[in-house]
């Protein structure tokens, strides 16, 4: 089991921002993170769950789970600029590779793990569609030799 060093909602480093357990499922957040949670509609349902759960002595509950708004990608708008995950310059060819940062030219709900797609134009002046999950969320520290 490894402790998470990085919000899983914002990317803010965990070891400055201090870190809690979301109430909606088990992901380690920071405290802002917390804050944006507890202000959620979803949020007193999401106690009132938990608070059964351990009454009929279920002490493992995992949640009732996160609303997508939550995460930093359902916050990304046309315009914004993002970096891309190493990974992706890693393993694409040249022409295919991303500027870190590059600017989301436009965003695409989708059914893929994150919900959401965007569109960015890549260094060979080719337009991808991504999933999210290939940017890095804006407050996680820069990778090196990036
Ligand atoms: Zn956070």
């Amino acid at each position: 089991m490894s402790t998470p060093t990085h919000c899983l909602r914002c990317g803010a480093d965990l070891s400055k921002t201090g870190s809690i357990m979301s109430k909606f499922n088990q992901d380690t957040i920071c405290l802002d993170c917390k804050e944006r949670e507890r202000n959620h509609p979803a949020y007193p349902a999401a106690d009132a769950a938990e608070i059964a759960a351990v009454e009929r002595g279920e002490m493992n509950f995992p949640g009732v789970g996160c609303p997508r708004e939550l995460y930093w990608f359902s916050l990304v708008q046309p315009g914004d600029a993002l970096r891309p995950a190493p990974a992706w310059n890693r393993t694409e060819r040249p022409n295919q590779h991303l500027a870190s940062p590059t600017k989301v030219l436009r965003v695409t709900p989708a059914n893929s793990q994150s919900g959401v797609l965007f569109t960015v134009k890549t260094l060979g002046g080719h337009e991808r569609t991504l999933d999210a999950g290939w940017f890095l969320p804006p407050k996680s520290p820069q990778e090196k030799g990036a």
